[in-house]
């Protein structure tokens, strides 16, 4: 267990929006709850992160490596609306059951998700008609509700209210005054709606999907029939999802608009456990490979107890937020859905969603084969895209006093929105001709990935700095020594060294670094 203070949350959030990664959604008009948007540096970092998603589970899935049938991964993308047809959610089991119980608070009118409320107790023994003092962590109410509580109790201890039977009379929400403020749990669904066409009538009622995953499922059969891809191979789907979460908090953790990046890997049930483990390592060396490594980042498996009745297995790729320490928040599931979502669509849709594999069943007396069929199983990596540049930004998020530029964002070079800066260390002497010359190249070679930045104004001191929060990986400095022998200076984000290097072989230094 790491014993290093975790990183402060305000000054992460303050970088963010000093240097254009994350801004409140709406921020003139006072902000939205529960809605960000990505300023020029946060827009590319996302993108670059959806690509190397794209990149290594699509285009190129699992880095190219041999699944446990031996061959090669086989994956393809879709791209499906956020409006489906409603029958969708009700298969999906979202309109029945996309369900968080909730508490509302009659005093203040706050709502809460039960499982979130904790209430400080008596440390021994019991409250007896005292108030218990219920709160949501990381909200100010923690602090107020304990200095209440340690006065009525002296020792506390913090419980969750669920565990607490019969608490509505002596409960005092987190920021109510009296006891008895709290509602017993109701069911709330999650699930935005709107209306298609002209008449507002509830038979035009649509939702906007809380998950990219069941527009792969209903385009299962269309992918099948269309292409040449055979079970056992992936769908994968990116885009805006939305939840009207009670209690979006936390920065982008919790939002109410979020973009998902799943992939739906269909096989055989008999390989199907396989493929679960093989998903669950990868996913999680993924994120490793982008920044995420060491203690910061777990795979949690889930007890069996927590697992959904279709499933053989499910678990969860955990980063440790400045938030959630010491413990970790989810980046990512991955779960084996069994055929639980193919069987839905099939039964609520109608139509036939199984697939004939003539790789296998029975051969004939004339030597071809029957072919089996089956609804195939589902091994379905869901990550969080937004939850992912949070984690990057939270791990890249380093202070160290002792640097001029004591704050910097250790982005890997294959995410970092600017990709190299080039100085000119003076405006004249031919430095920003020479400068300028390499700035086009670099950006004629580069512009797919991330920016390069051409900088001539201030101390070179700053103009590092500048980078260094940006998390702009490579500067290098045409200096007085450029023209002679052709070689400019290459400062490295991260430890601050400096090397010479000869110009023409700046473009493969940078390409070098990222790497992919
Ligand atoms: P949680 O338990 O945190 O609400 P979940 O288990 O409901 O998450 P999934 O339905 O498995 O999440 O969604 C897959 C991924 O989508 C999550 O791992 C997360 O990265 C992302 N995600 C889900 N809800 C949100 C949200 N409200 N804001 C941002 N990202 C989200």
């Amino acid at each position: 267990m790491s014993t290093a203070a975790p990183k402060s949350m305000d000054a992460i959030m303050s970088l963010c929006k000093r240097r254009g990664f994350v801004y409140q959604a709406s921020e003139i008009y006072g902000g939205i709850n529960g809605f960000w948007d990505y300023g020029p540096l946060g827009a590319q970092l996302k993108k670059n992160l959806r690509e190397a998603w794209w990149q290594d589970m699509i285009m190129n899935p699992a880095w190219g490596q041999k699944g446990p049938n031996g061959q090669r991964v086989k994956c393809v993308p879709v791209e499906t609306c956020i409006i489906q047809h409603p029958k969708v959610w009700e298969a999906s089991g979202h309109v029945g059951g996309f369900n968080d119980p909730m508490v509302d608070c009659k005093e203040t009118k706050g709502r809460y998700r039960y499982d979130h409320v904790m209430v400080y107790v008596p440390e021994a023994g019991e409250a007896g008609d005292k108030p218990i003092f219920a709160y949501v962590g990381d909200q100010p109410s923690e602090s107020k509700q304990k200095k209440k509580a340690e006065k009525t109790f002296g020792a506390i201890k913090s419980v969750p209210l669920s565990t607490i039977p019969q608490p509505w009379a002596r409960v005092m929400g987190p920021d109510a005054e009296k006891p008895g403020s709290l509602t017993e749990p109701r069911m709330f669904n999650l699930m935005f709606d709107t209306i298609t066409g002209a008449i507002r009538d509830e038979s035009n009622k649509v939702y906007l999907r809380p998950e990219t995953a069941q527009g792969i499922f209903v385009q299962f059969k269309n992918v099948v029939d269309t292409t040449r891809v055979r079970v056992p191979f992936g769908i994968g789907n990116t885009g805006k999802s939305f939840r009207n979460e009670v209690t979006p908090r936390n920065f982008t953790f919790r939002s109410r608009e979020f973009e998902q990046a799943e992939l739906e890997f269909f096989c055989h049930p008999d390989e199907s456990v396989a493929w679960y483990k093989f998903w669950r390592d990868f996913r999680m060396d993924w994120w490793k490979s982008i920044g995420l490594a060491g203690e910061n980042l777990i795979l949690r498996e889930h007890e069996k107890d927590e697992l959904s009745h279709y499933s053989q297995g499910t678990s969860d790729v955990e980063y440790r937020f400045p938030f959630t320490s010491p413990g970790f928040g989810e980046l990512e599931g991955i779960a084996h859905r069994g055929n639980y979502d193919l069987t839905q669509h099939q039964k609520v849709s109608g139509a036939k969603l199984e697939y004939n594999d003539t790789d296998r069943g029975e051969i004939l007396p004339n030597g071809g084969r029957r072919g089996e069929r089956y609804l195939p199983h589902c091994i379905e990596p869901a990550a969080g895209l937004d939850r992912g540049v949070l984690a990057l930004l939270c791990e890249g998020y380093t202070k160290d006093e002792s640097r001029p530029s004591p704050e910097f964002m250790k982005l890997h070079p294959r995410l970092a929105p600017i990709k190299a800066a080039i100085f000119p260390l003076v405006a004249k002497d031919g430095m920003p001709e020479i400068a300028e010359t390499l700035h086009a190249e670099l950006n004629a070679k580069f512009w797919r990935l991330g920016a390069v930045e051409m900088d001539e104004k201030q101390s070179i001191g700053k103009r590092y700095a500048r980078m260094d929060e940006a998390g702009c990986p490579w500067c290098f400095t045409v200096d007085g020594e450029t023209a002679k022998d052709q070689t400019v200076t290459a400062r490295n984000r991260d430890t601050g060294q400096q090397t010479r290097i000869n110009i023409s072989k700046v473009s493969e230094f940078v390409a070098n670094s990222i790497g992919g």
